[in-house]
């Protein structure tokens, strides 16, 4: 079976690991939780990294850090990973979920703006919503597959109705707008390094931020928000979310490795593009002119998705769904759903991943484009 897609351990991994082990410096206090902060953060261009166990709890401490609180509502794409929504619910807030657009797949700004225009008022500098009053804090764009959005008009929009940005940027380590680093335009932007990510650290996550203050914030939180050095106090309700030092220890090792994983995986999209440029009904998903896209996970369409999956599973070529739409999730069904047509349906009923790890050979890539044809 050619994976859908592998972590490449190949540089200093099992150094810096050791090095941990040899030292016991195992938990959060090591060094290396800084270290991978720095690399991180001086990567995409920002002043400040906070290391957190997973991405999801990276966009839960940062949801709290823009002040999102119960009966809040954030707003976010409603094709997304289940975690994003689920960080809002774990505020007490609920999310509202805007269509994507048809072709990159990105939330729909036409949509956004809309729904903004028509279903809210603006009172005391807060967007309220009309009917209950209740208050929209944040926007949190979903830079799906590594693709990014029109940034530039998202920013103008969360300014005209005085809201925060979250970038949920988990998918887009790598990805620029405008040749500026995802996750360095909303107030916070949170990474994954989830076992599937374009980098790993088996679970792991960093928020970056340019503001010094809520960095500060960021990291008191995640460490027990504890006051003293030497005694027990607390000041807030505090998470035990930061990162490991063994673990940082593999992220450290796998940022040296990350310009090169970029690389590979262009080439794999260039190439499956290529070769796969009009076979059958195949479509590819569209990427702006302004985006630098890191590719992360090569996904295409086609009316016989579910046809096209089980060919290639059954012939040695691993392939997977997309995400179930947010709004037909069992526990989303009672929230807030802005639409035209749901495009998120027809994305969902058509699109489908296919092998795109780092280290997958030439040979392995050609066995797939041959498989792919052989079904249409
Ligand atoms: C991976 C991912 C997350 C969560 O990251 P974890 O590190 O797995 O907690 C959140 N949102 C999106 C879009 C993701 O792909």
């Amino acid at each position: 079976m050619i994976p859908l897609s592998l972590p490449h351990i190949d540089g200093n991994e099992w150094q810096y690991v050791k090095e941990c082990l040899d030292t016991g410096w195992v938990s959060s206090a090591g060094s290396y939780v800084n270290r991978f902060e720095e690399a991180v953060a001086k990567y995409v261009g920002s002043k400040f990294g906070v290391a957190c166990m997973n991405g999801t709890s990276a966009l839960h401490i940062s949801l709290l850090l823009c002040g999102v609180k119960r009966r809040d509502y954030v707003i976010l794409p409603n094709i997304t990973f289940v975690a994003s929504a689920n960080s809002i619910k774990y505020t007490n807030a609920d999310p509202i979920f805007i269509d994507v657009d048809p072709g990159t797949w990105q939330m729909d700004l036409d949509v956004l703006e809309q729904f903004l225009d028509r279903e809210t008022v603006l009172e005391n500098g807060q967007t309220l919503l009309k009917n209950s009053k209740r208050a929209i804090k944040a926007i949190m764009p979903v830079h799906v597959l590594g693709n990014i959005c029109d940034l530039d008009r998202l920013m103008d929009i969360a300014k005209q109705f005085n809201l925060s940005i979250v970038e949920d940027s988990t998918e887009s380590l790598g990805s620029l707008y405008k040749d500026r680093h995802s996750g360095t335009f909303g107030t916070l932007g949170c990474f994954s390094f989830n076992g599937n990510k374009i980098i790993t650290t088996g679970g792991g996550g960093v928020i970056v931020t340019n503001d010094e203050s809520l960095a500060n914030r960021a990291k008191h939180l995640t460490t027990q928000a504890k006051i003293s050095s030497s005694e027990y106090i607390h000041d807030a309700i505090g998470y035990n979310y930061r990162l490991v030092n063994v673990l940082a220890a593999i992220g450290v090792a796998q940022m040296e490795q990350l310009p090169n994983f970029i690389s590979r995986k262009k080439h794999l999209d260039a190439f499956y593009r290529n070769e796969l440029e009009g076979v059958g009904d195949l479509r590819f998903q569209e990427v702006e002119d302004e985006v630098n896209h890191n590719c992360w996970l090569f996904t295409m369409q086609t009316k016989r998705m579910r046809d096209l999956l089980q060919h290639l599973n059954e012939n040695g070529v691993q392939s997977r769904p997309f995400w179930m739409p947010m709004n037909q999730l069992s526990m989303f069904t009672d929230d807030i759903y802005v639409t035209t047509s749901d495009h998120s349906a027809c994305v969902y009923e058509t699109a489908l991943s296919i092998p795109s790890s780092v280290n997958i050979s030439d040979q392995q890539l050609e066995t797939v484009v041959r498989t792919v044809k052989s079904f249409f």
